[in-house]
């Protein structure tokens, strides 16, 4: 039917959609949800900067208009306040849906004081607003991709972990919101591709880092970064051997980019299999940011997962991608961003 064809080359978002018709090249239009956030705002850059249209529709919850004001004068750039719990109308070729209140602190602070209201609101986001844009990508037959998470996963009994396996995920823990959001996302993402036939894209995205994180959002290289910056000591959480594997943003979008333009529905995994337990990982802070840094213990939060290390032997065969770049290398990318900020901060309070 008309009605689901692509408003833009009837292309469907495929990379066929780009070949140009008559007139030169034609621009892909893409709606990034979330732009406004952390991996948001780089991905919307590398879109823009290849010659793509882009929609951003973000509520701010935890995004910056900061992230993206250098784009505000581009006329292939749209900003959008709204919240994807609700309902849009837009004609567009590809959707990456990034929109999540992602980080630990946020909803771990629903629980302590908001417990019923908020974390409805959590789930709430993960469900309705996946389904609206897969209503969308159906309405309009633009190809959709979501950035699940290596949550879904929850405290793995498979290590590392490949796609195939299904996770262990308590679904009444206090992450399970975010778990379990995720995990029904991909669920829904899965129905329209089966049921209505959308084009679907899924990405497990492994803990990630960069400049335009957020300063304060609980996660453990924002923590450890900006403590260091500020001169305070490094909280370890629990006896700090637990492991993540820490991948740097550019990385993230490189493969967030070669998914959508594949023809593979995923999931994949996306992270840098580099694995550092938590004291590692304050070394490292301590030797590229500051020799004198100091670590403290703090008592670790509940189903903190043990161990996290993706396999990406999938994405590597299938969308020949693997990340570049190392923790140590990483890592002071983000300091000067950091530096400012915290800079900022500290003249807004008059200090
Ligand atoms: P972020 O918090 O910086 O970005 C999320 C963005 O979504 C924010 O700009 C926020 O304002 C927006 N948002 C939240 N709720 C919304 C709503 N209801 N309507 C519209 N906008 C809304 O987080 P991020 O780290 O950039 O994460 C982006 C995506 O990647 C998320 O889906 C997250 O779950 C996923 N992910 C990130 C990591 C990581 O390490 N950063 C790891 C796994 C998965
Ligand atoms: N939707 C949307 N924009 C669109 C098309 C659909 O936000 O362009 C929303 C729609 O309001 C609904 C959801 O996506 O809440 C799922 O749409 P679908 O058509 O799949 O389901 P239905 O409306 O038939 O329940
Ligand atoms: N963590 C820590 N100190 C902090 C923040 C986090 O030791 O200041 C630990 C946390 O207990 C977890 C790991 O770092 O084991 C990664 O936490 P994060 O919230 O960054 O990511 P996730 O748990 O979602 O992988």
């Amino acid at each position: 039917s008309p009605s689901r064809m692509s408003f833009n080359y009837g292309g469907g978002g495929k990379t066929t959609g780009r070949v140009p018709v008559g007139i030169g090249p034609r621009r892909m239009r893409i709606v990034v949800t979330g732009g406004a956030g952390f991996v948001g705002s780089h991905l919307v850059d590398k879109l823009i900067g290849r010659g793509d249209e882009v929609i951003v529709i973000d509520n701010f919850f935890t995004g910056r208009k900061e992230n993206l004001v250098h784009l505000f004068s581009n006329p292939r750039f749209e900003l959008i306040r709204h919240d994807v719990v609700e309902p849009i109308l837009l004609e567009v070729d590809q959707i990456y849906h990034l929109a999540c209140p992602a980080s630990p602190v946020h909803y771990k602070v629903f629980f302590v004081w908001v417990v019923m209201i908020l974390n409805d609101g959590f789930h709430k986001t993960n469900v309705m607003g996946t389904l609206n844009m897969l209503g969308l990508a159906k309405r309009v037959g633009a190809r959709f991709l979501l950035t699940s998470t290596s949550e879904v996963y929850g405290d793995p009994l498979e290590h590392p972990q490949k796609e195939t396996y299904w996770g262990n995920v308590n679904p009444i823990g206090e992450r399970s919101c975010y778990d379990e959001g995720k995990r029904t996302a991909e669920t829904l993402a899965m129905d329209y591709h089966r049921g209505a036939g959308v084009e679907v894209r899924i990405a497990r995205i492994f803990n990630t880092y960069g400049p335009r994180m957020c300063l304060d959002d609980g996660r453990v290289v924002s923590n450890f970064v900006a403590q260091t910056i500020r001169k305070h000591p490094m909280t370890v959480y629990g006896d700090g051997k637990q492991t993540r594997s820490f991948q740097y943003v550019s990385d993230l979008v490189e493969g967030l980019v070669a998914l959508m333009e594949n023809d593979h529905v995923g999931p994949f995994n996306l992270g840098n299999p580099g694995e550092f337990t938590m004291l590692e990982l304050a070394e490292v802070v301590k030797e590229v940011i500051d020799p004198s840094a100091t670590i403290e213990f703090k008592p670790n939060t509940a189903d903190d997962p043990h161990k996290r290390k993706p396999d990406i032997s999938k994405a590597k065969e299938l969308l020949n991608w693997e990340p570049k770049i190392s923790l140590r290398d990483g890592l002071p990318r983000m300091v000067s961003d950091f530096r400012n900020r915290i800079l900022n901060e500290d003249e807004g309070k008059g200090l």
